[in-house]
């Protein structure tokens, strides 16, 4: 039987209807919720990205505010930027879009971001509280999976759950969520020996790595449950980590596009009316 398609579209219009009424309650309490995205340079998927956070934010009432700095701006600039931000009342979340043009220090940078502002959950102080098992600010596509995971009633706990990727921004905060849903984990990485008897054991299946097609049917468990988070520009346009004939063996798989993607955004909005919460009260 062919895997059940995850419907990232729908879970995700769910979670943007649900951001839209949270920043309603907001706007009518006179606080406007408010998304600062500092955008550097004219990399042309960054600045995809930021129109769809744009669009997303508009739909649901909240003010978002795009600040625009050159490709060959200084470092020094750029952290005068989000110092800015940092102290600007109105701005309850900052998210700066990465990657960062080759010269500039992007850790130094995103450690200057309040970690009370950090929506996107990069700060090292989120990333330890998460790690802690404290509550705090997650990564968006991660937490998204979660979601989704929640919204097909995929059970987690006791499962075996592997992670292909160790990224701060994917595999490391997926891994540490997959853990506190108490699934036992394992975490593979390009120096991994023997990939596919590790994937073969996975119930749950998250591949993150940024190549297309990479996990074939023959590296996954019939019957389990695979989150496919890449994205990949292929000259048949979009493309995830996971091979198409996937489906023949999987329990469950998210489409690419209308999987993960979808739910990005989407945490991001309800990151950014968290952040409202812990601001404005
Ligand atoms: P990344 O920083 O490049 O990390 C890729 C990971 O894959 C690394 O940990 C790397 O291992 C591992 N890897 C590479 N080749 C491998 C191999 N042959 N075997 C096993 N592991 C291997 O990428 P990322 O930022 O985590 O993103 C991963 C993918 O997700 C990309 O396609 C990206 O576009 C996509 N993405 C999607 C969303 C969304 O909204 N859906 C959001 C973010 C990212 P090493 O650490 O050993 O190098």
């Amino acid at each position: 039987m062919p895997a059940i398609l995850i419907d990232g579209r729908a879970v995700a219009k769910d979670w943007k209807e649900k951001a839209a009424v949270r920043a309603q309650e907001w706007v009518l309490k006179g606080i406007t919720p408010h998304l600062a995205v500092v955008l550097v340079g004219e990399d042309a998927a960054s600045q995809v990205y930021v129109r769809n956070k744009e669009n997303a934010c508009r739909k649901a009432a909240i003010r978002s505010t795009v600040i625009r700095l050159a490709a060959d701006c200084t470092q020094q600039a750029l952290e005068q930027t989000v110092r800015e931000l940092n102290a600007d009342a109105s701005v309850h979340g900052i998210l700066v879009q990465l990657p960062l043009p080759k010269h500039l220090d992007e850790s130094r940078v995103l450690a200057l971001i309040d970690p009370d502002k950090d929506v996107d959950g990069f700060h090292a102080m989120n990333s330890g509280r998460l790690m802690n098992g404290q509550r705090g600010f997650v990564p968006c596509t991660p937490l998204g999976v979660m979601k989704l995971l929640e919204a097909y009633n995929i059970s987690v706990q006791g499962k075996h759950a592997v992670v292909i990727g160790r990224s701060n921004i994917v595999g490391k905060p997926m891994a540490m969520l997959l853990l506190g849903a108490n699934a036992t984990v394992t975490i593979c990485h390009s120096r991994t020996q023997d990939l596919p008897a590790i994937t073969c054991q996975a119930d749950i299946l998250v591949a993150a790595v940024g190549k297309a097609g990479f996990v074939t049917a023959d590296m996954v468990k019939p019957g389990a449950a695979v989150i496919d988070v890449g994205i990949n520009r292929t000259e048949n346009g979009l493309a995830g980590d996971v091979a198409p004939e996937v489906a023949d063996v999987a329990g469950w798989l998210t489409p690419v596009p209308g999987g993960v993607g979808q739910m990005t955004i989407a945490m991001l909005l309800s990151n950014t009316l968290d952040a409202v919460q812990m601001h404005g009260i």
